[in-house]
């Protein structure tokens, strides 16, 4: 009996205009992210400094920037519409995984794209200020598919940044032809892993200006925002949601005190970033939106994340500036000593503060 209803039931649902969809499920992509170290103890990159806006010496290991940048990432993916693993959401000493393990972790997460985070340091007294893609192979000849691709997607959108003060331009490399270990020995987190991917050193935290940067969350989270859009344009995926940022540097006319401690800074970063600096954000209808107040650290950095699309006006040192922010993509304003130093003229308005 079961047989005969079948072909009535068609029948039933072609009268009924019910269409038989051949519309596939929604495939999402998948990443692993693995935030290099973990904990705060000496293999976890410390590098203590004097922070003259804080006026104390004050830690910094990379396994924190590494942890704020990763789980920034975690966050931006799934909003974006990917599945996401993550190899740590804390930063213990537990939490620093043997590379044995987080490889197994990658691939047991059906993962289509494996991300490791980090910062680079020179380990020698001259300093620089670029972001490196390390990937398993030799340079040119990918020992996975694609790694070439993420690696360069990510150095286009990592070094495009202007929120930041580069030496150099960015660098990408197969790591068997970066690290003198061997014939194809390279390094240990990506030894094992099968999945198309990459090592990322996003600055170098022995730079003193970035330094100061990476102690910054919102810093962090930019980074990850920019990975994020690298992905995008990797697996070709349309996120979810169509949101931009504003983000930049304030920065005195003041010579940072940095250098005469001796340390190396390149460009802008010559000048001390404002610190408690207030900044506030007003949409096309003059309504205040968000206000932001920059950190003690001397990096005189400010972020407004998750904005809509459209006209925005940034209230900074008695000026309105005009910003146009677009979907997947970051504005970026710097200021020096008052004056505007890389954006268009400045447009004078009058907007109204909400009552
Ligand atoms: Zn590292």
């Amino acid at each position: 009996m079961k047989k005969c209803l079948y072909p009535l039931v068609m029948l039933a649902m072609v009268l009924c205009g019910v269409q038989l969809s051949d519309a596939k499920p929604e495939v999402k992509p998948r990443v692993f992210v693995n935030p290099g170290h973990g904990g705060e103890d000496s293999n976890d990159r410390p590098c203590p400094f004097y922070c003259y806006g804080v006026g104390d010496t004050i830690p910094y290991f990379e396994s924190i920037s590494n942890w704020y940048k990763g789980n920034a990432l975690v966050d931006i993916l799934q909003r974006k519409g990917y599945e996401t693993a993550i190899s740590r959401v804390n930063n213990t000493t537990l939490d620093d995984l043997d590379l044995f393990e987080i490889m197994s972790l990658a691939a047991n997460s059906g993962a289509d794209l494996f991300f490791a985070i980090h910062s680079n340091a020179t380990g020698i007294q001259k300093q620089m200020n670029a972001p490196l893609a390390l990937y398993r192979g030799f340079t040119g000849e990918p020992a996975v598919e694609g790694n070439d691709v993420i690696a360069q997607l990510m150095m286009d959108a990592l070094g495009g940044s202007g929120a930041t003060q580069w030496s150099s331009k960015p660098e990408i490399s197969g790591d068997w032809t970066f690290y003198d270990w061997g014939y194809k020995v390279g390094l240990g987190v990506l030894r094992y892993n099968k999945l198309p991917g990459m090592l990322c050193e996003g600055s170098f935290h022995d730079y003193i200006g970035e330094r100061c940067r990476l102690e910054s969350p919102d810093y962090c989270w930019l980074e990850a925002w920019n990975q994020s859009c690298a992905m995008d344009k990797y697996f070709n995926h349309k996120p979810k949601i169509q949101l931009g940022c504003i983000a930049g540097l304030l920065r005195s006319s003041e010579t940072s005190p940095y250098l005469a401690d001796g340390y190396q800074l390149y460009g802008d970063d010559n000048k001390r970033g404002k610190n408690g600096c207030e900044l506030e954000l007003f949409d096309a209808e003059k309504k205040l939106v968000a206000t932001y107040v920059t950190d003690n650290h001397d990096n005189g950095f400010y972020l407004f994340k998750n904005l809509k699309p459209g006209l925005y006006y940034l209230y900074y040192a008695g000026h309105y500036h005009e910003v146009t922010v677009e979907a997947n993509k970051v504005a970026y304003l710097s200021f020096q000593d008052f004056d505007s130093v890389n954006h268009p003229p400045m447009k004078q308005i009058k907007p109204k503060k909400p009552e």
